[in-house]
């Protein structure tokens, strides 16, 4: 049975991938930053750790631990994710930098450590989210955007280096989806937000999750290197 990483797997989107993939057959391990978001997964039957991707000393215990527990992930789903929106002239150093760390610095520290991975396997499929933010911007997330932006350049950049050795990696870019950080930014706003989407909803975190699920199988073995839109056609 193949193994598939999933960060952030608590709440939201990488909830719904989490249950994704094990339904998929995969045996599936989840992060969360804090024990009770671990014990939750335990509750759904995966297998869950701690993992603060704003910390360099929880990533190396993460990987020690993984290492440990002799796992070899074949699927690597950078999915953990934060705000801290700001217009730029008000926005701290530590805005921009917990949203780099989170975002760009955890998916190059977890495509690294799990790509060594995937070649003793000679397969792999690694996922990262990103957002409709990285195409279009979005004030007070110059961020946000420029993270998201860097981690869809970052898997095109990866997928020419790994594609002859059976490995693909595409971004999942998502619009508005309902989830506690839509809840958090945009929930006052959402009336006005749903007359900009064709579709005139948001997405559920299981339209998503269908998306990666696709992409993590053997039917999107040609795909690599790629920005999937998924955002009812907010952007086009
Ligand atoms: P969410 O409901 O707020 O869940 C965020 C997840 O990330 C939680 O599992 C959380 O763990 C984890 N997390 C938070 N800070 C972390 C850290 N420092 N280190 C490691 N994990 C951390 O978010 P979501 O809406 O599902 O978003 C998931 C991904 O989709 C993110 O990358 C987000 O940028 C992207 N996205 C979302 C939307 C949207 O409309 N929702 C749109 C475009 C892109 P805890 O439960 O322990 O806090």
């Amino acid at each position: 049975m193949k193994t598939a990483l999933v960060t952030g797997a608590s709440r939201g989107i990488g909830n719904a991938i989490a249950l994704e993939l094990k339904q998929k057959g995969y045996s599936v391990i989840g992060t969360a930053t804090s024990q009770a978001g671990v014990d939750s997964l335990l509750e759904k039957d995966i297998e869950g750790y701690i993992l603060d991707l704003n910390s360099n000393d929880s990533i190396d215990q993460f990987w020690r631990l993984l290492e440990e527990n002799n796992k070899s992930i074949s699927v690597l789903v950078n999915n953990a994710g934060i705000t801290r929106d700001n217009i730029v002239l008000r926005m701290s150093d530590e805005e921009w930098s917990d949203i780099m760390n989170v975002h760009l610095y955890g998916t190059f520290q977890l495509c690294k450590r799990s790509l060594k991975m995937m070649l003793k396997n000679k397969w792999g499929r690694i996922i990262n989210i990103s957002s409709a933010s990285a195409s279009i911007g979005n004030r007070g997330q110059s961020n946000y955007a420029a993270a998201k932006a860097g981690v869809e350049a970052f898997t095109k950049s990866l997928a020419k280096e790994v594609g002859k050795r059976d490995i693909t990696i595409n971004s999942v870019a998502p619009g508005f989806i309902s989830t506690d950080m839509t809840e958090q930014n945009e929930g006052v706003n959402s009336d006005y937000l749903v007359k900009e989407i064709p579709l005139g909803r948001f997405g559920e975190p299981n339209e998503v999750a269908s998306l990666v699920g696709f992409l993590c199988s053997e039917d999107a073995s040609y795909i690599t290197g790629q920005t999937i839109h998924i955002n009812g056609g907010l952007y086009m």
